[in-house]
């Protein structure tokens, strides 16, 4: 497929090489972003990349659309209360570890009410090949009960009081919101970290100065699925150690001056 070049310039003279220092700023036990282990960031997040026109972050998620129309996450649910439940779950953790656990879990307990009924113990026999399990089984019951007694048994829409709950951070709440209440949020997670910061479409040592900057750099159009494009970009493209820049989208766009072009060095 043809596509449109903006420009095959990189700052290559910003050199960056690389890492592993987590970011700060992120809250209880999202203290290390959910859904990931540990933040990957690079010099980059120190080194000043030369920033994307409109147009280039405009052409990036264009490139991101037409390749995946309707990207979807990948935490395993049925309802608003167990995407909640999987994302707590998810914190220092992988989805496909999470998913492994859940689908028994949530057969048994898929509204916070059955959640409460199942217990702390009962339910750490479904968790326990999770990180954390006994401190993410303690918040999940004490966010079920929450959720009964202060909300009826729903899950709220609305930021402040999921941010309240136990166990949930600003990113937990941003990927609620958005996969549960169709919010154009961008929860930044490890990968959307290291993408913003590698790329330099959205620089930033937190989680919230990239999230900021992703919200004023997105073009609305792209914003209710740019968190699912970001996060599998750099799932399966912009891997942490090893960047495949050799099959990347928007390879010609991104500012990284270390592109691994060569699919040998793997
Ligand atoms: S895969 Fe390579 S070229 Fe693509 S965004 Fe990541 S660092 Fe840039």
């Amino acid at each position: 497929m043809a596509r449109k070049t903006i420009s095959r310039k990189t700052s290559d003279s910003a050199r960056t090489g690389s890492t592993r220092k987590a970011p700060s700023g992120a809250r209880k036990q999202e203290s290390v972003l959910p859904g990931s282990r540990r933040p990957a960031p690079s010099k980059a997040a120190n080194a000043k990349l030369r920033p994307w026109s409109a147009v280039e972050v405009k052409e990036a998620f264009e490139r991101f659309q037409k390749a995946n129309p309707q990207p979807q996450g990948e935490l395993k649910h049925i309802n608003p209360f167990t995407l909640l439940v999987a994302v707590v779950l998810s914190a220092q953790a992988t989805d496909a570890g999470v998913n492994k656990a859940t689908p028994a879990l949530f057969a048994v307990a898929d509204t916070p009410q059955k959640m409460v009924a199942l217990g702390e113990e009962r339910l750490i026999g479904f968790i326990k090949t999770i990180g954390l399990f006994r401190t993410k089984a303690k918040n999940v019951i004490a966010l079920s009960k929450r959720l009964v007694e202060q909300h009826g048994g729903g899950v709220p829409h609305d930021r402040a009081a999921l941010e309240a709950l136990p166990g949930v951070g600003r990113k937990t709440a941003n990927v609620v919101l958005n996969i549960a209440f169709g919010e154009p949020t961008i929860a930044v997670d490890t990968h959307i970290f290291r993408v913003g910061n590698r790329t330099g479409l959205a620089q930033g040592s937190t989680p919230l100065e990239v999230e900021t900057k992703l919200e004023t750099a997105v073009p609305d159009e792209y914003k209710l699925h740019a968190h699912h494009w970001l996060i599998l970009h750099g799932r399966y493209v912009c891997k942490a150690p090893k960047p495949e820049c050799w099959r990347c989208l928007i390879r010609d766009l991104c500012r990284w001056p270390d592109k691994n072009l060569n699919p040998v060095a793997r």
